[in-house]
This record gives C-alpha cells, sequence and structure tokens, in this order.
C-alpha cells in the first residue's frame, strides 16, 4: 500500500517500462472486495480529470440506477489537448491502474462492456494498453471484457459526446447534449466515460479508502492530480502534485522560469492567469473567482519576452481549424475571432478596431455551440483581454509589443491545416 500522505500516486513507480500485471499486484495488493464503490467516491469527493470535474460518485449513481440490459464504461485516454501528456505518463506507468478503475466503474453500474479509446495516432499509448489487456486476459482476470477502440485523434474528437458518437456510428463528431446529467448512449445502452486519470483514481479509492485519498488535497479539491506542464520551462513535465499545492510550487518542481509573464491554466479552451497570481493554490475554489480551472490540468507558462495576443492568436487559429463546423459559431465565429486577433497581433491600422471588434464577437458566440467547444475559445479570448490588456492597447494604437516583435512562442500548436485539407470521419 502507498503512504497515505505520499506523492506519487498514480504515476509511482516511474520507470523505463510499465508496470505488468504480476508488478501491479505486488505494488498496489490485490483487488478490493466489499465496499460500495460509489460510497466510497461520494466520500473521497473524486472529480473527473477529463475538464469538467464532475462529481464521479454521482454519475456512477445516475448510470447504475438505470435499467437496461446492456451498458458501457468508456475509458477516454485520447490526450485531445495538445498540451497534455497526462494519458501517456500514465499508461507508460501504471497502465492497469486505468483498467482497475474501469473494471471496478464497471462492476458498480452493470456494465457489460469496456471500451478503452485511445487516439489511433497516439501509438505508445495504443500499445502500453493493449500489452495490458492482453496481460489480464491471459491471467483470467477481467470478469467484463476490454476493447480497445483508436478513434482518429482531433481536438474534438476526445469530447465526450464526439467520442461515444464514434463508438455508436463512426462519426467523430459532438453531439447537442442538455445539462448534466445526461446519459450518452451507444445504441440504447447508457454509457459512462470517464477520463483515464479518472479511473487511475478510482483504483486507488477502491483499495484505500476515502480516508487515504483525502490525506491529501484541500476539502473542496481533495487529492492528488496529474498536470502536464510545458513551455518555458526545462523541459515539459507531466506531474503529480497535491491539489492545494500553489502554482508557484507546481512551477518551481517543472523547473520554469523565474519570473513568468503568465500561466495557461486547463488547456487552449482555459484562462490565462497573470503571473504576478501564482501563489493561487492549485484548486477549483481558489481558481474559479478568478475565471480559471484546473481544466485538462495543462499549465502552460510564458517567459517575459511573450506576446500574449501572439500566443492567443495562433491558439484560437488552431481551435477555429480543429472545430466540426457544424454549427454557426465554429464555422464562421471561431474563423472570425482568429482574423480579429490576427489583425491585433500584427498592430496595423485595423488592430483597434479588431480588439473591440473581439469583444462583440465573444458576446454572439458563447453559448451558441451545439457542443462548448466555441465557449472554451471565447473564455481563452477574454482571458487573453483581460491579462494581456497593455499589450492589447499598444497593439490597438499600432505598437506591437517587444513580445510580438522578438517572436518568442511558447504555447506548442499543432501544424495548422488548411481548410480544404480538413477531412472529418
Ligand atoms: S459547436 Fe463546433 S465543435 Fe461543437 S458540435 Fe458545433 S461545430 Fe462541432
Amino acid at each position: 500500500m502507498i503512504e497515505e500522505t505520499t506523492l506519487p500516486r498514480v504515476l509511482s513507480g516511474t520507470s523505463a517500462r510499465p508496470r505488468t500485471w504480476e508488478q501491479h499486484l505486488a505494488v498496489f495488493g490485490p483487488p478490493p472486495a466489499g465496499a460500495s464503490l460509489s460510497d466510497q467516491l461520494d466520500e473521497a469527493g473524486l472529480r473527473g480529470r477529463g475538464g469538467g470535474a464532475f462529481a464521479t460518485a454521482r454519475k456512477v449513481r445516475h448510470l447504475r440506477d438505470l435499467r437496461g440490459r446492456h451498458k458501457f464504461v468508456v475509458v477516454n485516454a485520447m490526450e485531445g489537448e495538445p498540451a497534455s501528456h497526462k494519458d501517456l505518463t500514465l499508461a507508460s506507468t501504471n497502465p492497469h491502474l486505468i483498467l482497475d478503475g474501469a473494471q471496478y466503474l464497471a462492476h458498480a453500474i452493470g456494465a457489460n462492456r469496456i471500451a478503452v479509446c485511445a487516439a489511433r495516432d497516439n501509438p505508445r499509448v495504443i500499445n502500453h494498453l493493449q500489452r495490458a489487456i492482453h496481460e489480464r486476459e491471459r491471467s483470467g482476470t477481467p470478469k467484463v471484457a476490454f476493447e480497445l477502440q483508436t478513434p482518429p485523434w482531433r481536438y474534438v474528437a476526445g469530447e465526450e459526446s464526439a467520442l461515444v458518437h464514434w463508438l455508436d456510428d463512426h462519426e467523430a463528431l459532438p453531439q447537442y447534449r442538455p445539462d448534466r446529467p445526461h446519459v450518452a448512449r451507444i445504441g440504447q445502452a447508457p454509457v459512462l466515460v470517464d477520463n483515464a486519470e479518472t479511473c487511475a483514481h478510482v483504483a486507488l479509492i477502491h483499495r484505500y479508502g476515502a480516508a487515504w485519498y483525502r490525506a491529501l488535497g484541500t476539502e473542496g479539491s481533495p487529492g492528488s492530480t496529474l498536470v502536464s506542464v510545458s513551455g518555458a520551462v526545462a523541459r515539459p513535465v507531466v506531474l503529480e502534485v497535491a491539489l492545494g499545492a500553489t502554482l508557484r510550487e507546481i512551477l518551481d518542481a517543472a523547473h520554469a522560469v523565474a519570473r513568468p509573464r503568465a500561466v495557461l491554466l486547463g488547456g487552449y479552451g482555459g484562462s490565462w492567469l497573470d503571473g504576478s497570481l501564482l501563489d493561487v493554490p492549485y484548486t477549483h475554489e481558489d481558481l474559479e473567482p478568478l475565471g480559471a480551472s484546473i481544466g485538462a490540468g495543462v499549465i502552460v507558462v510564458l517567459a517575459d519576452d511573450a506576446c500574449g495576443i501572439v500566443e492567443t492568436q495562433r491558439v484560437v487559429r488552431w481551435m477555429a481549424n480543429e472545430s466540426a463546423r457544424q454549427c454557426g459559431p465554429c464555422a464562421f465565429g471561431l474563423p472570425a475571432l482568429a482574423d480579429d486577433l490576427s489583425h491585433l497581433a500584427r498592430a496595423g491600422r485595423d488592430a483597434g478596431v479588431a480588439r473591440d471588434r473581439l469583444i462583440e464577437r465573444c458576446r454572439v458566440i458563447e453559448g451558441r455551440g451545439a457542443c462548448r467547444h466555441p465557449d472554451g475559445v471565447v473564455r481563452l479570448v477574454r482571458s487573453a483581454l483581460r491579462v494581456f490588456a497593455d499589450d492589447a492597447a499598444d497593439h490597438s494604437r499600432g505598437v506591437a509589443c517587444s513580445g510580438a516583435l522578438t517572436g518568442s512562442t511558447y504555447v506548442r500548436v499543432p501544424a495548422l491545416e488548411r481548410e480544404e485539407e480538413l477531412v472529418w470521419e
């Protein structure tokens, strides 16, 4: 058993190779028996690690209480956020924790199928999970069979409803969803979707209990969490940290630059936070009043020589290309936002007009998409206009800030694809 206040937990035993099934049992102990998983998750206060931070116990109870001959558990290991590497890190370390958690969840809701989803463009995650599934099958362990599914990688393909849509009829497009609790379905079968990291925490909570889990973290944000830190750091890294650690402590552990200009929190649909606010604890309750969130567990560090407007423009352009363009806000709104940000970043004659238009466009786009993809972009743009207000003012007057002139960029943006190359499956 891992000591209750010791880190790492889900990443314990990091080594060159993923733990085998035998090593996994030797380290974490045999599977638990007896305790009610939903009660344990309730007491632990586990919230999903995929971005929405929804209470896991509530989802489990809702699915458990539904009738139906067939139910699914879907493990989301799609690593949809380009700045996130936690699914790969977890699958490279303790893949059996992910599978344990999925198995316990399946038992709790009465599911007869478990689909583990990893992007087909991410062969290392696929290999680690495939090997782990084979090891369990050879040992005769799984009561519910695992199937590995490999949808195409796109930003929105990892969105919960898009993933279920792909499993249902091989279209990786988000679906309209009313507010939760809402049950996604494959055919008629209700589906419980949980992120890979969430499953790993479920595995440990079911073994060691809620009190063990709560020995780290805060009352409102208990436990530990994985954070992918990149940008102005010695090298991109995935850390397991106790919730409640300050942003500064996390950045120090990642060997980030001493005085960052700002940090991007949550992911590409997250928010910028000014570099003067690094003493804030990394918790849901402390970040929310600042307009930020833990989201997908991403922190990107901007050094002093960066231009926040340029960085935001690059991300928004990419996000505009990543949408499925099946709704107006994505088909027209996001490219227009990206164009206005380009004008503002170039600090040309029309930069001031573009800045004013951005504010209005955000208002028009927000809440109008079938999924929350455009809302994430709006959140990012608004936070940029707030945190980089001085840069935006300079650019509006035709004066590009020094960051824009140096051309230093810290947010990794996958290659932008031309519109005509976008192919949806
Ligand atoms: S809002 Fe955008 S990403 Fe979401 S379903 Fe509509 S077109 Fe697709």
